[in-house]
C-alpha cells in the first residue's frame, strides 16, 4: 500500500533528509587516499549523532542477510555496486567509491546516495558518475504529478542505456517514510505512461545503479552483503529521497 505523505510530513522528512545530506558531505569531505571506510563510516555517524538521528542501517537484516548491517553506511569500492560493508580497507589512488547513508529522526526515515573517485580519476569513471548523475536527475524530472512510475523507469534507463552501461538487475528505488523501505518499488527502466500514476504525496527514493560493463548481472560476495558486477567492471550508485508535489518534485536530501 501507498502511503500518501501530508505537507507537514514532507517537511518533517526534509529535517531528516538533511542529516542524510550532512552525513555524506562529511564522508565526502573525510575520503581521500588512505582513509579507511571504517573512517568515513565514523564520520556519518558522528553527524548522525550530533543530529540525533538513528541509523537505518545499522542491524539492518533482510532475508537474504546472513548477519545484521554492521554499520551506518554501505561503502562500495570499484566493483562493488550498492551494500558493501565498510571495513580497514584504505582508499587507494583512483578508486571509485560508493557510499549509501541513510538516517531516521522525528519518526521519519531518509536515503541518499553518491559515488565519487579519490584521488586521480580515471575519465571512464569520471563518466560513469557523471551518467549516475544525470540518470537520477532525469528520474527526478520525471517524478510529477500526471506521470507515471514507467515514466521515472523509462527516463533513468534511457540515460543508462544511452550511454552503454548496465542496470543493475532485481534492484531499484523505493517509497520511502516512517520506514527506510515502503512501497512502492521505483524500477530503473520501464515503460513510459505504465504502472502507477504519480500523486502529490508520494516520497520516493530514486536511485540508479550502473555497471560500466554494460551486462546487468551481479553476483554476492561471501560476506552475504556486498554486491558486485560479474565482468569486475566497476559501478556507479546515485540516490536522493524526493517528494512529488503539485509544485514539483522536492529533493529531500538535497546537497549544498
Ligand atoms: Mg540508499
Ligand atoms: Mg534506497
Amino acid at each position: 500500500m501507498v502511503e500518501l505523505k501530508t505537507d507537514a510530513s514532507i517537511d518533517a522528512m526534509y529535517e531528516t533528509g538533511q542529516v542524510v545530506a550532512q552525513a555524506l558531505t562529511a564522508v565526502r569531505k573525510a575520503a581521500d587516499v588512505g582513509v579507511s571506510l571504517l573512517e568515513l563510516d565514523e564520520a556519518a555517524r558522528e553527524v548522525l549523532d550530533a543530529a540525533g538521528a538513528t541509523s537505518p542501517f545499522l542491524g539492518y537484516r533482510p532475508t537474504f542477510a546472513p548477519t545484521p548491517f554492521p554499520a551506518v553506511i554501505c561503502a562500495s569500492v570499484n566493483d562493488a555496486i550498492v551494500h558493501g560493508i565498510p571495513t580497514g580497507y584504505r582508499l587507494r589512488d583512483g578508486d571509485l567509491v560508493s557510499i549509501d547513508c541513510g538516517a531516521q529522526r522525528g519518526g521519519w526515515a531518509g536515503d541518499s546516495a553518491i559515488s565519487f573517485v579519490v584521488g586521480r580519476a580515471r575519465p571512464a569513471d569520471v563518466h560513469l558518475i557523471e551518467t549516475a548523475e544525470r540518470a537520477l536527475a532525469a528520474g527526478i524530472e520525471a517524478a510529477v504529478v500526471g506521470n507515471r512510475m514507467g515514466d521515472i523507469a523509462h527516463a533513468i534507463g534511457t540515460v543508462c542505456r544511452g550511454a552503454g552501461y548496465g542496470i543493475m538487475e532485481d534492484y531499484g528505488g523505493h517509497g520511502i517514510g516512517r520506514r527506510m523501505h515502503e512501497d512502492p518499488p521505483v524500477p530503473n527502466e520501464g515503460r513510459p505512461g505504465r504502472g502507477m500514476p504519480l500523486r502529490h504525496g508520494m516520497v520516493l527514493a530514486i536511485e540508479p545503479m550502473l555497471i560500466a560493463g554494460g551486462g546487468d548481472a551481479y553476483r554476492t560476495d561471501p560476506d552475504g552483503w556486498t554486491l558486485r558486477t560479474t565482468d569486475g567492471s566497476r559501478a556507479a550508485h546515485t540516490e536522493h529521497t524526493v517528494a512529488i508535489t503539485e509544485a514539483g518534485p522536492r529533493v529531500l536530501t538535497a546537497r549544498d
